[in-house]
């Protein structure tokens, strides 16, 4: 946690300044023309990956980035499809999975991951 909370102060220390601007038009409102839909493993950074700056990416992400089919669930990947889509109106959406992806491994064998209750993207489709 110690390394996290000094991220925190460098980043107010050398990364805020020069982005200041760009910080105070998206305290305004946000307009990202790219919905990112990802797994939330930790080797995954969507703006790293794509160089992307504070405002243009709008990320979805959960474990094996599953969006369930219509239907299928109350999770929040609807909600955030659609506000994505229909509210902000962005204009490309990316899927990004990835190699040895756990949530992919659960699906593929999921006797490994029956103990865990909420494995609902690690269940085999009907
Ligand atoms: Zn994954």
């Amino acid at each position: 946690m110690q390394k996290l909370i000094q991220g925190i102060h460098q980043f107010q220390q050398d990364s805020f300044r020069p982005l200041q601007g760009l910080f105070e038009e998206l305290a305004k409102g946000q307009s990202p023309e790219t919905l990112f839909i990802t797994c939330s493993d930790s080797r995954i950074d969507p703006t790293l990956l794509t160089r992307a700056q504070p405002g243009d990416l709008f990320i979805l992400r959960n474990a094996g980035n599953i969006v369930p089919a219509h239907g299928a669930g109350n999770g929040g990947e609807a909600a955030t499809i659609e506000f994505a889509v229909a509210a902000l109106g962005v204009k490309d959406i990316i899927i990004c999975g990835h190699s040895h992806c756990g949530a992919m491994k659960g699906l593929l064998q999921p006797e490994q991951v029956a103990s865990l209750p909420s494995r609902r993207g690690c269940h085999t489709p009907r």
